[in-house]
């Protein structure tokens, strides 16, 4: 286990698209284990594999509140079967582009379908911010960031900030 640097933007590996797992091997499990340690390093509730650099299909989340037992979940090569018409707004970030947030409008309701650890299969309905944040997260899947739903001038506004946070960082590396 490992914790590895997490991408921000605007790195170019952010916009690739990632390719599925062809077979869940203690590999990806390994994998798996280190996108958990980078996200808990940083205080995340989900990451994608390609926010460390390695674009494959593979989602994390931890949805638990502060003092709440850790709710580890895995999502490999996820696909959304159905969306509602209803959409819900929520203010997002994402390790990606730190210490920036905003609003994004998606849909309330998804129904999903994917891979758990042992290389299972479930299909689920997500509401409230497990639907944002599995919708956030698969949008990664396909090199793709909230900041893009956004304004032009807050996309600026969110690259300033990651440019400051990321010089900063540097500093005090
Ligand atoms: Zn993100």
């Amino acid at each position: 286990m490992a914790v590895r640097k997490i991408l921000t933007a605007p790195d170019p590996i952010l916009r690739e698209i990632s390719k599925p797992v062809a077979e869940v091997t203690d590999e990806t499990r390994t994998l798996v284990a280190d996108m958990f340690d980078s996200m808990y390093a940083e205080r995340g509730i989900g990451l994608a594999a390609v926010q460390i650099g390695v674009p494959l299909r593979i989602i994390v989340m931890d949805l638990a509140r502060n003092g709440e037992e850790p709710q580890k979940r895995v999502f490999i090569n996820p696909e959304i079967l159905s969306a509602s018409d209803e959409m819900f707004t929520y203010e997002e970030g994402c390790l990606s582009v730190p210490e920036y947030f905003d609003e994004v409008d998606r849909p309330a309701q998804v129904t999903v379908r994917y891979l758990d650890e042992d290389g299972k299969q479930h299909e689920e309905e997500a509401v409230g911010l497990f639907a944002v944040c599995i919708q956030h997260e698969m949008d990664h899947l396909e090199g793709k960031l909230f900041i893009d739903y956004l304004s032009k001038l807050r996309r600026g506004r969110a690259m300033d900030k990651v440019k400051k946070v990321v010089r900063q960082r540097e500093r005090n590396a």
